[in-house]
């Protein structure tokens, strides 16, 4: 296969440590790729005025492919979320999380396999807030049928490619009636094109419940985008913690792929960040790229690494740096 082209948005936080092990660890399996490096976030808005410079977008929509470390969105004030943003400006409606366990690390369970699919640019991700007057605030929940549609289809059409037995619909609709209601309808509506894939609905609270307690019996999650962000930092939970589970947010002809987890300023310039996550969004964005047998060399070096337990960050109860990690997954690539 020829040279591919990806744009590389290191972020901040543990962005840029996270992303050059995943490079590495890309490059390391012969793919050829040519990288272009573009700047997003609080860097971006020093430099360029912005946290979102459109040369960002134009690159991702030229090339169709970015590897993107996490982004520091500030908390009640300040810019809006530049990862939202990108998710919405370039239509990149599927969020896919896969969350497995992994063998030797340290989870409650060791029969984790899951498929979160989550809607990516509505819901109550919409942006539209208000204040009503001096004490009161307003936050839109914006649920479309088209949107609902796209994302259901997304969701079965991966469960029979993926040949998954179940898919799971999470909502509140006794609750939410028209907003989750709608999502529940459409999801019904393209469940019946899918007969030989088990249909199922579990109300989102109940879901958790479900989950911590047994985790091993569900399959794919379609779920609504805030339903989707809360369920996946819980499954994370359940299989060894954020350091561990990847991401592609995927559009038409056009796909982000990145960590779940956020920048983690708590552990930020310490060097000791669980690669982990990125290393496989980098697998994920092989194998989008028709690199199949690139993809699958590092999802098996990964795995031996947590087999033999060797050189594992601290989070996974190591005592590791990042680069040790890393390196130690490199030696077997
Ligand atoms: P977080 O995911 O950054 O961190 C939560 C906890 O998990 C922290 O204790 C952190 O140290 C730990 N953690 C996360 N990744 C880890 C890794 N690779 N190795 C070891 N430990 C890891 O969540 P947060 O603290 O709520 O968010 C921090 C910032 O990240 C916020 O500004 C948030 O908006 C942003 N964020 C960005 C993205 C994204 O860009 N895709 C996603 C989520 C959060």
């Amino acid at each position: 296969m020829g040279k591919h082209t990806v744009v590389l948005i290191p972020g901040d936080g543990i962005g840029p440590e996270v992303v050059h092990a995943a490079q590495k660890i890309v490059e390391a399996t012969g793919v050829e790729i040519e990288w272009q490096t573009v700047e997003a976030g609080t860097k971006a808005l020093e430099k360029y005025g912005t946290p979102l410079p459109e040369a960002l977008l134009k690159s991702t929509r030229r090339c169709g492919v970015a590897l993107k470390g996490p982004i520091t969105t500030p908390i009640g004030a300040g810019f809006p979320s530049v990862t939202v943003a990108l998710r919405k400006r370039l239509g990149l409606y599927a969020n896919l999380r896969p969350v497995r366990s992994f063998p030797g690390v340290p989870g409650r369970y060791q029969d984790v396999d899951l498929v979160i699919i989550r809607e990516n640019t509505e819901g109550l991700y919409s942006g539209l807030e208000q204040w009503v007057d001096a004490d009161t605030t307003e936050a839109v929940k914006r649920v479309t049928r088209g949107a609902s549609l796209r994302i259901a289809r997304f969701a079965f059409d991966y469960a029979r490619r993926h040949r998954r037995k179940m898919v799971t619909a999470v909502h509140k609709a006794n609750i939410l009636k028209l907003s989750d209601g709608l999502f529940l309808e459409c999801a019904r509506e393209v469940a019946a094109d899918y007969p030989e894939i088990e249909y199922r609905e579990r109300i989102v609270d109940a879901l958790c419940l479900n989950l911590v307690l047994d985790p091993g019996r569900h399959d794919v999650l379609l779920c609504p985008n805030l339903y989707g962000d809360i369920v996946s930092d819980l499954a994370a939970g359940l299989v060894g913690g954020l350091g561990l589970v990847p991401a592609a947010n995927i559009g038409e002809g056009m796909a982000i792929f990145e960590a779940i987890h956020g920048s983690a300023p708590d552990i930020a310039g310490q060097g000791i960040a669980n690669p982990t996550a990125m290393i496989l969004a980098g697998a994920m964005m092989l194998s989008y790229l028709g690199e199949e047998e690139a993809a699958n060399r590092i999802e098996k070096a990964v795995q031996e690494v947590y087999i033999r337990g060797e050189r594992l960050t601290p989070d996974v109860g190591g005592s590791a740096t990042t680069l040790e990690m890393t390196d130690a997954v490199l030696s077997r690539i």
